[in-house]
């Protein structure tokens, strides 16, 4: 197997749209779907093109509610080229007789070639050879190429080029009750004899979205002048071409697209831009392809990670795939551009690409290779401090409170119903109240500190918004006298099926220990940053946040007396009465359902519900041994006053398994991360269903509608953090490998505290690293609880 090739063989109509995700092309800036260049959005197919941050507010009616959700847009599809012998039909393959079908993703140089040779109901029998990229050189530029042989005929060959503005968001099933029309035409034209160009604004945003496109007709190298025509009508526009074909002679047509928006910076306006962008074009699609060649392979060389000698091909083939994507839709390009990174990529419209709080999954891979991007990502939270600060304020609390899902202005973006395509029935959505987002802003911003030392950061940006956060954990919990100890209520954990109690009125739950535990942690950082900051810094945040002395004397007292709840001895309760609740009758219910990841959905079908089992979707308590070492939950639960002996953890990892569904793809890489060095063989199971959850859908039908970011990244970062035991921690880089089996090693650089070019490699009985010649200081490298300094251009090799 090739490790840096994704094929299909054979035209799959059931899968086409799961091939469209997987083959998506993107840079950063924007995204577009491996969908076919000569088909509509249908049952079948739904070709959508994303630009990162261009959302759009619409209201719809369901179940006699007025409802208002934000979209990621699905911007004018710019890929539209189709061909047929003059009075035939176009181009269709689900009407055509196709003997011959190939689709090829190059990972290493982002280029998706489809090969198709199909027969007419005349006989006619037509190659064709298609090759496209989005570019990574160029943010606003993509390039389709079509070499299309008549192979048994000549005569004219019809051809048609278009921009298609009158594209809806109607790519995910669940949501066709809702408004998906977020697109007004405005301009459309022609210029030159080879360019066409449409414009398009967003209903309420009001976001410009401009493309130009320049198709051309090449033979032997050389531009052929051919006759054509624009066809126009509202919100679409093409360029039909004619020309003269002959048996077994190619003919080539080359599409180069420019795509500019009205939030792009250094443009007068987007129009003017895309027309002026392909008119000062010399270069056409093959110069084009090489520059953006040379960025993947740039992007290669620090996002790569090699698993060794001849290393398990499928496996590495998987990791690639998911940088691959978490490269698309996280780039340089997307530095500029506000935004921080959707859930489900820019890759399909599931959760309406909003910001989660996976990012917790994502940023540990980008802090050690493209921090600058992590920053950036970063900055995002950061403009959205004042609309969290208000987020807080109105339900009574200080500091800020980040939303669950956010969008475009950093507003609480969560529905509030959701459908239960089981049942049929709209309900009421609170997972809003998974506050514990909060934690991960905070541990994203700390993270990315450790990992780069840049202190800059942490006091132009970072410690605001840590202090802003420890601020509202300190008063969402409230103080109970009788048991002296401060509790967290009426939330919900990162487990989705428990909104409530079963026997109480007012959604939430009380004391989720992933919360409460974590809200310490926040805390403690909170306080460790003041120590951190300069003087003068500290002086001017504290006076600016009003902080006196008090209020931080209370953050010490909180971390140190938020409740923990524990059932059957030293479990660690998900929360506050979880013992209570009845067991489930799994094997019951996977006799009845086959697949139960969803048992939500299945439970409220029934008639019943999910808050009165001990069953969660996804990793909770164990999201804490997933997020800290041992030693510093062992450390941080001591602090609150309970105990946690070692022994406890696996009993915990076992009982939490055995009581959950995996109804998230982030499931999976919690489980193999925390059984990583306790039970090899499970948590490689774990790592390799996590690795499949796309490439194979294991979510049923879910990945057709976006990828998962979180648990594609979560993957890389197993193999990055995991394995090596990989920890930035006290100005020291820990290492403390545990290499599976499976893998015969691993090999990669990272960047560290601005150090490029650290690297690792890991035998299952050597560690070796090497601190490049360029480093300005010697490194301290942690290695199983021994620290050394690695000086400038020396390495160690650490026997394991
Ligand atoms: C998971 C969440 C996740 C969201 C977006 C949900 O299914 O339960 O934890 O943040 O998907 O990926």
């Amino acid at each position: 197997m090739n490790a840096w090739l994704l094929a299909y063989d054979g035209f799959d109509p059931p899968g086409e749209r799961l091939r469209e995700a997987l083959c998506t092309l993107g840079n950063g800036y924007f995204a577009t779907r491996g969908a076919a260049p000569e088909v509509a959005a249908g049952d079948v197919h739904y070709p959508g093109t994303y630009v990162a941050g261009v959302y759009n507010r619409l209201v719809s009616r369901v179940a006699a509610r007025e409802v208002e959700n934000e979209d990621l847009v699905n911007v004018p599809n710019w890929l539209p080229l189709t061909f047929r012998p003059q009075g035939a039909r176009w181009l269709d393959l689900d009407e055509l007789e196709v003997l011959g079908y190939r689709q090829e993703l190059d990972l290493r140089r982002g280029v998706l070639t489809r090969l198709v040779r199909v027969r007419d109901p005349d006989g006619r029998l037509t190659r064709m050879t298609q090759r496209r990229f989005v570019s990574m050189a160029d943010p606003h530029l993509a390039g389709l190429e079509t070499t299309v042989v008549p192979e048994n005929w000549s005569g004219s060959l019809e051809v048609r080029s278009a921009l298609d503005g009158t594209v809806t968001n109607a790519g995910v099933e669940r949501y066709k009750a809702l408004s998906g029309g977020h697109l007004v035409p405005i301009e459309a034209g022609e210029s030159g004899d080879d360019t066409v160009w449409l414009q398009m604004e967003t209903r309420t945003s009001r976001v410009r979205i401009a493309q130009a496109a320049r198709t051309r007709v090449v033979q032997n190298g050389q531009r052929v002048a051919v006759e054509w025509r624009t066809v126009q009508e509202p919100g679409r526009i093409a360029h039909h071409l004619i020309l003269d074909v002959r048996e077994g002679g190619p003919v080539t047509i080359e599409k180069l697209v420019a795509l500019y928006t009205s939030k792009d910076r250094a443009i007068a306006e987007p129009g003017d831009a895309a027309r002026g962008r392909l008119a000062r074009l010399t270069d056409g699609f093959d110069r084009l392809l090489e520059r953006h060649v040379l960025a993947w392979d740039q992007l290669w060389r620090r996002g790569h990670i090699d698993l060794g000698g001849d290393g398990d091909q499928q496996v590495a083939r998987t990791l690639n795939l998911h940088v691959f994507h978490l490269l698309q839709t996280a780039s340089e390009h997307t530095i500029d551009l506000d935004v921080g990174v959707p859930a489900r990529g820019l890759h399909g419209e599931a959760y309406r690409g909003h910001i989660f709080w996976d990012e917790l999954f994502i940023f540990p891979f980008l802090n050690l290779r493209f921090p600058e991007l992590t920053r950036a990502l970063l900055q995002y939270r950061y403009r959205r401090l004042p609309e969290a600060r208000q987020a807080a304020r109105a339900v009574g609390y200080g500091g800020a409170m980040y939303p669950w899902q956010s969008g475009s202005d950093g507003r609480e973006e969560t529905q509030r119903l959701h459908l239960n395509p089981k049942s049929g029935r709209w309900l009421p959505d609170r997972s809003h109240r998974q506050r514990h987002v909060n934690i991960a802003v905070a541990y994203n911003v700390w993270q990315y500190y450790q990992v780069t030392g840049d202190l800059a950061f942490l006091e132009a940006y970072g410690a605001e918004m840590l202090l802003e956060i420890a601020r509202f954990w300190a008063s969402i919990a409230s103080y109970d006298h009788g048991s002296d100890r401060y509790e967290i209520r009426g939330v919900m954990g990162p487990d989705e099926y428990h909104d409530g109690y079963p026997d109480r009125d007012e959604p939430g739950l009380d004391n989720n220990a992933y919360t409460n535990v974590m809200a310490a942690w926040v805390l403690c950082r909170a306080l460790e940053t003041l120590e951190l900051l300069p003087d003068h810094r500290r002086a001017e945040l504290t006076e600016r946040l009003g902080l006196r002395q008090e209020e931080v004397d209370r953050w010490d007292e909180t971390s140190r007396k938020l409740r923990v709840c524990f059932h059957d001895g030293d479990i660690i309760s998900q929360f506050e009465g979880y013992g209570d609740l009845e067991e489930l009758d799994w094997d019951g219910l996977r006799r009845r359902h086959g697949t139960i990841r969803r048992l939500d959905r299945i439970l409220e079908a029934e008639g019943d519900s999910a808050n009165r089992y001990k069953a969660s979707k996804q990793a909770d308590v164990l999201m804490l041994f997933y997020l800290l070492s041992a030693e510093e939950l062992r450390g941080l639960i001591g602090r609150l006053g309970y105990r946690l002996e070692p022994d406890a953890i696996p009993r915990n990892v076992n009982y939490y398994l055995e009581r959950t569904s995996h109804g998230s793809t982030l499931s999976g890489v919690v489980n193999a991360w925390v059984l990583a060095r306790s039970d090899r063989t499970r948590s490689w199971r774990f790592f390799t269903e996590a690795l499949a959850s796309d490439l194979h859908d294991l979510q049923g039908g879910t990945t057709a509608e976006g990828i998962h970011l979180g648990a594609m990244a979560g993957t890389v970062d197993l193999a990055q953090r995991c394995y090596t035991g990989l920890e930035a921690r006290e100005d020291v880089l820990w290492l403390n490998p545990s290499l599976p089996e499976e893998l015969d090693g691993l090999d990669f650089e990272v960047r560290y505290r601005g150090n490029w070019g650290i690297s690792l490699h890991l035998t299952s009985n050597q560690l070796r690293v090497r601190v490049p010649a360029s480093c300005a200081a010697p490194v301290r490298i942690g290695v199983n609880g021994q620290i050394v300094e690695l000086s400038p251009g020396s390495a160690r090799e650490f026997p394991l």
